[in-house]
């Protein structure tokens, strides 16, 4: 059986105080939780602070982005060796907003998948459709694209380490959300590409989170489904309960 995750995507807010005590609530919140596994990703600024915060606490720390690069003249980024020893042990890669607004292709997301499993890093690699593809018929062609390109020169052994995330862009920040059976079926497609790509035993284990506008409301409906193994979760993450409503949901979801 897969573990649920719910990872938190806190994006470019929260100041230094505002995450510490952010970090603080949610690890009270989740105190004592058994069956799902707990991630926030706050701004790079705040990671060794919330580092402190977690200890050893059941709470993982991520960090929301990586150069591919170990160091050198990049001025602005930061390497998967920095992140680790900011104290996390994760890292979103590939997130829509990057790919959008900051030139992420999927060659360098592939860079950045492999820089971050040298760092000894957990990656969550994105994926999504934009409104357009879907409406034009080519979510699998795209999403196909993004998993082959992105992942598809791993290892079976590096694939493990690896975490999906399906976040159709137009379900990003706008309140809509996919339809568990539209999620649902996406979450296969991805599985059955891992498949051939890693075998059946990776592709098994593999967790696949939904993101896209998850809510207290949704979650339990979302995360019922099949393929999906957690949430990925931005907007509701800044706010400690409904945050930790979602872990909740997941924790009390048996397949
Ligand atoms: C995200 O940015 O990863 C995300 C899913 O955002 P939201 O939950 O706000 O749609």
């Amino acid at each position: 059986m897969r573990r649920q995750l719910i990872a938190g995507n806190w994006k470019m807010n929260m100041l230094n105080t505002d995450a510490v005590s952010l970090a603080r609530q949610v690890k009270l919140k989740v105190m004592g939780f058994h069956r799902v596994d707990v991630l926030v990703c706050p701004p790079s600024t705040a990671l060794t602070q919330v580092s402190e915060v977690l200890g050893d606490s059941e709470v993982s720390l991520g960090s929301q982005n990586l150069h591919d690069r170990r160091s050198g003249a990049f001025t602005g980024e930061i390497s998967g060796e920095m992140i680790r020893s900011a104290g996390a042990g994760w890292v979103i890669v590939g997130h829509s907003e990057r790919r959008q607004l900051f030139g992420d292709t999927d060659e360098w997301i592939n860079r950045k998948l492999h820089a971050a499993l040298e760092a000894g890093l957990h990656p969550i690699f994105c994926v999504g459709e934009s409104l357009e593809e879907r409406e034009a018929g080519a979510l699998s062609e795209v999403i196909s694209r993004q998993v082959r390109v992105g992942a598809g020169d791993l290892t079976p052994e590096l694939l493990q380490h690896v975490v999906l995330a399906y976040e159709p862009v137009w379900a990003i920040g706008t309140g809509k959300t996919a339809t568990p059976e539209q999620a649902q079926e996406v979450h296969a497609l991805i599985r059955g590409l891992v498949q051939e790509l890693g075998g059946e035993a990776v592709s098994g284990e593999l967790r696949i989170l939904y993101g896209g506008s998850v809510k207290p409301d949704n979650a339990g409906e979302l995360l019922s489904q099949p393929d999906i193994d957690g949430a990925l979760v931005g907007g509701a993450s800044l706010k400690a309960d409904d945050f930790c409503l979602i872990a909740q949901a997941a924790e009390s979801i048996i397949k």
